[in-house]
């Protein structure tokens, strides 16, 4: 059927900028007096169907009757509808961004338009029909719903809907949480602000802004669905402020998230569940399969996921980031040792008595494999003692004297050690062995040699070095620490030639006949000296002035010297001098059964 052109109607009305079709419809229906927009397309010959549904034609046939310009009418008519998009002003948002069943007006804009223009003033906005368009541009108050005519027919029959509309309920909204809705309008009349968001379908921005909103300003467990359409306002505009500075906002925003919750290992669901649930449920509109692979990646380099476990609904197919405990064992490191090197590089830190740990950063595969290869030969303590054959704290003792060399030093000064540098400590005493030379019937291993030369292990590695004393070396290949053997009559000379008119104690022990603990008592009590050392030496071992040994020894004598001097039993010598009234030499408070000579003679 051919329609002929119409002409505008005597009793029109003009549009208000950014009114649709429909209501302009039904507001000269109403002023020219018939029941319902329904009954006036048809006295009209306007398709009311396809007028509902955007049809350009029709809307240009409204445009006719009211004698405006069509291009302008249509532009904020969602309009020329698609299979999933419908077009508004410079945009074409896809359907799922509309809210058609629930009709939302201003009440502000309503009551303004009656009082002005009588019952068929109240208009109806075409962004007005956007979701996430919530409040008047012009009153800044909240959009509300209109109750819904009798028939669903009528719901677009805007100007008598609004009869049942509460004129009364204006929630004002703040200038700041429009921020989003601002972004849109101004997307909708085709000015860009140049952001990230522009690159994002229009109906993916709001949405997006809306739901990473959510979460910054509700938190991981706000339910979308008691979200109240103010609470998604300020959410909105609070994901708009931060996504507008890209993807990157995006992450850091996350990350902060991620840092507040505290010390440990946290799951990507605790800190972002509400926004990734949500993400994950967009499966089915490709338009989101972009931010959804970003936010994966962003997932999968910044926690701990696992091959196989599907994250945004997107299978792991490579492990990227791993726990302390999962690194660890994956790249075959120490545990301590790792906690160590990345306490050490700021990638955690520790917090607290508890010592819980606080991930800033979880280890990269290619960070665990750099430290792997660093670590490779690197012992720890006990493990450094077992592989020199010494204990641990002789091992720390050498460490101190700078005898053997640490490669660092990991919680509560635990040293750990390079192989190499325990094996320069090895080698250095190889080379003080002389394989020519005839072994030495007195040779002991060292550990065995410093009591019976009365002086510390270390004293007696200063003395090797020192005095270039010869070793012996048991073992074949690989000797470890009591492989090597020493002369103990070699080292006790080394003493004695240590410091001049000395002799080490076990020398000043055999000529008075007495045990060291005695020399040492002596030496204590002020009857023996010990002889002066030179600034520079290292030794530091106690040894006698042989003339205050000399000196002592023509005037006292000790009870086994005597009895080999008598050639008779120390006991019975002893107990016969006693019961004569000899009286022993009394010094450091104790009895050492040493007699003066004049007592005795
Ligand atoms: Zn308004």
């Amino acid at each position: 059927m051919m329609l002929s052109p119409l002409k505008p109607l005597p009793l029109y009305v003009s549009p208000v900028r950014g009114e649709s079709a429909t209501s302009l419809a039904s507001r000269i229906a109403r002023k020219n007096g018939t029941a319902s927009l329904q009954s006036f397309c048809a006295d009209m010959s306007i398709s009311y169907r396809a007028l509902k549904v955007g049809d350009p034609v029709e809307i240009e046939r409204v445009a006719a009757l009211a004698g405006c310009d069509p291009t302008t009418l249509r532009n904020w008519t969602p309009h020329a509808p698609s299979k999933t998009n419908y077009h508004l002003g410079a945009e074409a948002p896809r359907f799922t961004a509309y809210s058609r069943s629930t009709i939302r007006g201003c009440p502000k804009c309503v009551a303004e338009a009656l009082a002005e223009h009588g019952p068929y003033g109240p208009f109806h906005l075409g962004a007005w029909q956007l979701t996430s368009i919530r409040t008047c541009a012009k009153h800044q108050c909240m959009l509300i719903e209109v109750p819904p005519p009798q028939h669903h027919k009528h719901s677009y029959d805007f100007a008598r809907v609004v009869d049942n509309m509460d004129l009364k309920d204006i929630q004002l909204v703040a200038e700041n949480a429009r921020s989003l809705e601002r972004y849109l309008h101004n997307r909708l009349e085709g000015v860009s602000d140049g952001s990230w968001l522009d690159s994002l379908d229009f109906h993916v921005a709001p949405q997006l802004c809306e739901n990473f909103g959510l979460l910054l300003v509700r938190g991981p467990k706000a339910s979308r669905a008691e979200t109240t359409e103010q609470q998604w306002l300020v959410a909105g505009a609070a994901g708009y402020d931060a996504l507008r500075n890209g993807p990157d906002q995006m992450f850091a925003a996350l990350e902060e998230l991620r840092m507040k919750a505290g010390p440990g290992c946290h799951t990507y669901g605790a800190i972002a569940g509400s926004f990734l649930t949500w993400l994950s449920q967009r499966e089915d509109d490709a338009a989101f399969n972009g931010i959804r692979q970003m936010v994966f990646d962003f997932i999968l380099r910044t926690y701990p996921v696992v091959v196989g476990s599907t994250v945004l609904r997107i299978r792991c197919d490579m492990q990227q980031v791993y726990s302390l405990r999962k690194g660890a064992k994956a790249y075959g490191i120490d545990e301590r040792m790792l906690r160590h090197k990345l306490l050490e590089r700021g990638d955690i830190s520790k917090s607290g008595k508890s010592g819980a740990i606080t991930y800033r950063r979880y280890p990269s595969g290619e960070t665990l494999q750099q430290l792997a290869d660093e670590t490779t030969g690197l012992l720890r303590g006990f493990d450094a003692a077992d592989y020199l054959g010494l204990d641990i704290h002789l091992l720390r003792t050498f460490v101190v004297e700078g005898l053997v060399k640490k490669a660092g030093e990991m919680a509560r000064n635990a040293p750990y050690f390079r192989r190499k540098d325990l094996d320069a400590f090895l080698g250095r005493l190889y080379r003080q062995t002389r394989p020519e030379l005839e072994p030495a019937n007195d040779e002991v291993s060292l550990i065995a040699a410093t009591p019976a030369c009365q002086c510390s292990t270390l004293e007696l590695l200063h003395l090797i070095f020192e005095h270039d004393i010869p070793l012996r070396c048991a073992a074949g290949t690989d000797p470890r620490f009591n492989d090597f053997l020493i002369s103990v009559e070699r080292a006790k000379t080394a003493i004695g030639q240590s410091s001049v008119g000395a002799i080490s104690m076990s020398e000043a022990a055999g000529k008075l006949v007495v045990d060291t603990v005695t020399i040492r008592n002596l030496v204590s009590a002020g009857y023996l000296s010990a002889a002066p050392k030179t600034a520079k030496s290292s030794e530091r071992w106690l040894v006698i002035d042989e003339a205050s040994v000399t000196t002592f020894g023509e005037q006292y004598i000790s009870a086994a010297g005597l009895a080999r001097e008598l050639r008779r039993d120390t006991a019975n010598l002893c107990r016969e001098l006693y019961k004569n009234g000899v009286e022993p030499l009394v010094f450091n408070g104790e009895n050492r059964i040493i007699f003066r000579r004049q007592d005795v003679s």
